[in-house]
């Protein structure tokens, strides 16, 4: 059995998406293909790193190395709130980082290289201004966080912790996509994640969740997740964990082909070498031939059936001889009951629970129920209807 690698949100996301794709990244360590956005998103979030680091007050309580694990029923205490003292670079000082930060990695043209350097140098400024005005109070940047999350090894990169007014902690995320909503943050995995990483290692409360769009300076902020939300989380985290376990790497094709490096190595797409092409196109040919005589002997079957049964129904016989077997006709019956109908009486009579799937069984036990008021057993009864279904077999005939 492999073991359990911790799964970061990235590392989660991919294998939900296409489970091969994640074995070819994470297991194989097969390379991607530099991509500029990539490098201008990460180049983008090492400088912002150095801006804020020497902001950073490490001010929040940690979770004791020999504290055991919290689970999804436990939740943190308020804490005391506390300050940070500042110590800013100048905006020179921030462009010339970002100069030395600078990579030409995975850009398709020196004209895509520099209409992407010059958005980093605008978003650096705008959020340097921003970063004058508002003066958070960070209490890590950029931190490795690794929790035991009820038996699921997680871990994560949190760009930015902040301490908020109230004395807990506040989860930001830098984007530097072109276009974030609020809906984003809400559904975002990724900072449900997050959340968990800082409630596993710290021991204030996580107060909120943002995303922050750095192209327009907006903090999408949300509420921390409820315990419900972050269990269906873990639930989906554990189906993947039950798949790498089972070893389970089939290809899924889908949107996420379009920039997947490993088209050449996935079944989906690669094709069939031109040695067993001629062998191969053959079978495939008797297939689609066999596939289209399948469907014509179907058609033809049912066919002569419903003929056997319509001459059946006429003489009233069950049994009719061929040459070599007898034709035998059967029947399958079934019960069927819409409790629509009745559904406001059995609420009124507090029956509702005994009804609950609607099984002809269950149906049954409430009206052969003498305790049950026998005009409510009589109404239930009524929405009952018989369904047969006739079909033929063959016996020898000699061998009934
Ligand atoms: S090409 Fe598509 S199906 Fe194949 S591994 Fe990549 S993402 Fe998965």
């Amino acid at each position: 059995m492999p073991a359990i690698p911790a799964l970061s949100y990235s590392s989660f996301r991919t294998y939900q998406e296409c489970p091969l794709r994640w074995r070819f990244l994470y297991i194989d360590r097969l390379p991607e293909t530099p991509r500029g956005y990539f490098t201008f998103g990460r180049v983008v979030h090492s400088v912002l790193e150095e801006l804020v680091a020497p902001l950073v007050v490490p001010s929040a309580r940690r979770v004791s190395e020999n504290d055991r694990q919290r689970t999804l029923d436990e939740w943190h205490k308020a804490p005391a709130g506390s300050t940070a003292p500042a110590h800013l670079m100048s905006s020179e000082e921030l462009l010339a980082a970002y100069e030395r930060a600078w990579s030409s990695e995975g850009y398709t043209s020196p004209e895509e290289e520099s209409r992407y350097r010059a958005l980093g140098r605008e978003i650096l400024l705008r959020y340097y201004d921003f970063l004058v005005r508002e003066r958070p109070l960070p209490i890590s940047v950029e931190e490795h966080l690794e929790a035991r999350w009820d038996g699921i090894p997680v871990h994560g990169y949190i760009d930015r912790i902040d301490r908020t007014p109230a004395g807990g902690l506040e989860i930001v995320d830098y984007k530097t996509s072109r276009d974030l909503s609020n809906e984003d943050a809400r559904d975002s995995d990724q900072l449900s994640l997050y959340q968990v990483l800082v409630e596993s290692n710290y021991a204030e409360p996580v107060e909120g969740l943002t995303l922050y769009h750095l192209r327009s300076l907006t903090p999408l902020r949300v509420a921390p997740r409820e315990r419900a939300e972050l269990a269906g989380l873990h639930d989906r985290l554990g189906t993947v964990v039950d798949g790498i376990r089972a070893e389970a790497y089939e290809p899924t094709p889908g949107r996420q082909c379009a920039r997947c490096d490993f088209q050449d190595r996935c079944p989906e797409f690669r094709s069939v070498p031109p040695a067993d092409g001629d062998r191969l196109r053959a079978l495939v040919d008797r297939f689609e031939s066999l596939r289209a005589e399948e469907n014509r002997l179907e058609g033809e079957l049912r066919r002569t059936a419903e003929e056997l049964h319509r001459a059946a129904e006429e003489l009233g016989v069950h049994r009719v001889p061929g040459s070599r077997s007898v034709a035998v006709r059967r029947r399958e019956e079934a019960w069927q009951y819409s409790l629509d109908p009745v559904r406001p009486l059995l609420e009124r009579s507090g029956l509702s629970h005994r009804v609950t799937s609607g099984t002809p069984e269950e149906v049954r036990r409430l009206v052969r129920d003498a305790t049950v008021d026998p005009e409510v057993r009589r109404r239930v009864a009524e929405t009952g209807a018989r369904r047969v279904k006739w079909y033929w077999d063959l016996e020898s005939e000699n061998n009934p």
